[in-house]
């Protein structure tokens, strides 16, 4: 087998057994990597009815077969758990350099499982792998995690995913860390690494991932970077400003959510752009292992020092989203969100509840504590203040750590959350852009952009140009289509701003080329297809409720927008489910039928 080891490590915290597993060409025909490993084994597993942070779940760590290799962009891997924020699954993804390291190390993925009755910390040195004490990182930030791991293990170039105090104080949207500003952010997966008190993972590897033809995979891989660094984005605007290049153009196409989605354009978005980000704080770009996008920054700000983001997500949750303008407070407080370890979209998104439960009086000053800041619109101190005071669960910081939906629910205020799932929405007013609405609502791991980027069609013309009120059969294929199709390139290993530049084919010509295989595109999208089912299959049994919970807030199905290019728009979603679910091949309440399992392989779970 080319571009995989057939390596499996499993970790057990509540024995401290390590063992080794094999996998074959069979099994990573049927699931590539990242999240098809992760979906395999948590639907063989574990019960998905078990609860987040018991014992019994587990969290895997998986990377793809490009991970790894000179692919543009195969740097990545994916943490995948049951998630305490939605409690069904969690797939968050990361870049940086620690995918490509655990690939170094001979392992495709990890699998820990049990808790340790003790903080403790992995380190893997190609084979050499140990459990090893962490009593004395426990409490620290990211940074200093990563520091200390650095000296203790007598190796610089080891890469570390860490968790900081959110993820040991069991936030429920707590990341995942590496490379200290790198997060696979999304669902709490930092919050499960905390509940099994694992503060650390420390890698060091020194193998070369062998693909099947090096001459053709090294010619096919500067075929497909050209055309990327030929791209007006992944070549341009991406390199040039990084992902806050979409600011200007999303609030301009009037789907800058603005004050919890109250208004769709934010009268300062220019001033925290990423052209006013470059021209005031930007040192350098940072690209990830093997990347030649570089979108990531390196800011310097008189505060906070050197540090790297935001990114475009987290410039909005922390500003126009919260009301916000002043851009150095944005980029300090994602400093310490980062350093603290927590996700910033969700972090944003539960400050945002607040605000506007506040506004609406649900929540009142004297519920805050007396030196607590107010939750008014555009107030900074907020961020100054309770990002720490979440991360520590201290005062009304305890209450936030639950999360926008447990917030609003305490306060009896559910419809000013504005997630799915119990997940908090990204930056994009779905009013605007009907079928990313529809991705929201049907999305595995609740409120988030990622899994299928529809603003690529709908606003940035990528394949093509889609009308964004377009609501027919062809705009809902588009949604299975990215859904497939991002299943499929996570799980290669890649970057997902590789679609800017790449199509289908491209992933089929470098998976291809790397695995000595012969697969046609619709084969590799097979395999995208049954890894979205899968997941389905794991939320179904966990307990979702199709006709429930594929839905968006009642704010972007009944408030039509107030101005801008949407004005009087809602999301026309009742129009699209049944058509989604039935182009799915699913039942009329979104259950995946028996022939379709059959049909895709999963009938043994
Ligand atoms: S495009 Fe950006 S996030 Fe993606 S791999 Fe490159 S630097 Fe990392």
């Amino acid at each position: 087998m080319f571009a995989y080891w057939g390596r499996i490590l499993r970790v057990n915290l509540s024995t401290g057994k390590i063992s080794e597993e094999k996998f074959d060409e069979k099994f990573a025909q049927k699931w590539l990597g990242t999240r098809g490993f992760g979906i395999y084994y948590l639907l063989k597993e574990i019960d998905p009815t078990v609860d987040p942070f018991s014992p019994e779940n587990k969290i895997i760590y998986a990377t793809g077969p490009l991970t790894g290799t000179t692919a543009p962009t195969g740097g990545r891997y994916m943490v995948i758990t049951k998630s305490p924020l939605t409690g069904y699954i969690a797939m968050a993804n990361s870049g940086g350099f620690f995918g490509a390291e655990l690939k170094f190390a001979g392992w495709d993925a990890i699998i820990v499982e049990g808790k340790a009755d003790h903080p403790v910390y992995i380190y893997i040195n190609d084979d050499q792998v140990e459990i090893r004490d962490a009593s004395h990182l426990w409490g620290k930030l990211v940074s200093e995690t990563e520091e200390k791991l650095r000296e203790e293990v007598g190796d610089k170039r080891v890469r570390i995913a860490s968790i900081g105090p959110a993820g040991e104080n069991l936030v429920r949207f707590a990341a995942v860390m590496n490379d200290e500003h790198r997060a696979a952010g999304r669902g709490g997966v930092g919050a499960v690494m905390g509940s099994k008190n694992l503060k650390a993972i420390v890698v060091r590897g020194h193998k070369r991932v062998e693909v099947a033809d090096r001459a053709k995979f090294t010619s096919v891989v500067k075929e497909k970077t050209d055309k990327l660094r030929n791209d007006p984005t992944a070549g341009g605007g991406l390199p040039k400003y990084g992902t806050a290049v979409l600011v200007n153009i999303i609030n301009q196409n009037g789907l800058y959510p603005t004050r919890n989605f109250q208004d769709s354009q934010f009268e300062y978005a220019e001033e925290q752009s990423g052209e006013a980000m470059t021209a005031k704080y930007l040192i350098r770009n940072k690209p990830c292992y093997a990347c030649p996008i570089g979108c990531g920054r390196v800011n310097k700000l008189p505060t906070v020092g050197v540090t790297e983001g935001p990114e475009y997500e987290s410039i909005w949750a922390l500003g126009a989203h919260l009301g916000i303008n002043d851009l150095a407070s944005i980029i300090e407080a994602n400093h310490l969100i980062d350093d603290l370890g927590m996700d910033t979209i969700s972090t944003g998104g539960t400050l945002a509840t607040a605000m506007e439960l506040f506004e609406k009086g649900l929540i009142k000053p004297e519920d805050l504590g007396e030196e607590a800041p107010p939750f008014r619109w555009g107030n900074t101190e907020v961020l100054h203040y309770y990002i720490e005071k979440i991360a520590r669960r201290e005062g009304f910081g305890d209450k936030l750590a639950e999360g926008g939906y447990r917030l609003a629910e305490m306060y009896n205020g559910t419809e000013y959350f504005m997630g799915v799932k119990k997940q908090e929405l990204p930056a994009y007013d779905p009013r605007g852009a009907e079928g990313h609405g529809l991705g929201y609502a049907t999305n595995n791991r609740g409120g988030c952009h990622i899994k299928q980027y529809m603003i690529s069609p709908e606003i940035l013309g990528y394949p093509y140009k889609m009308d964004p009120h377009d609501i027919s059969d062809e705009k809902v294929k588009m949604v299975i289509i990215f859904q497939d199709l991002t299943a499929l390139i996570d799980a290669a290993g890649l970057c997902l701003f590789t679609t800017f530049g790449l199509g289908a084919d491209d992933y089929r010509d470098m998976l291809n080329a790397a695995l000595g295989w012969d697969l046609t595109t619709e084969e590799y999208l097979k395999i995208g297809e049954r890894i979205w089912n899968a997941e389905r299959l794991f939320n179904l049994k966990a307990g979702l409720d199709p006709l429930k919970e594929d839905t968006l807030p009642k704010r972007l199905l009944e408030e039509p927008v107030k101005q801008g290019p949407n004005k009087g728009r809602v999301v026309r979603l009742k129009e699209m489910l049944p058509r989604y679910y039935a182009l799915r091949g699913w039942t009329e309440d979104g259950r995946i039928p028996e022939e379709k399992l059959k049909e895709l392989g999963l009938d043994e779970f």
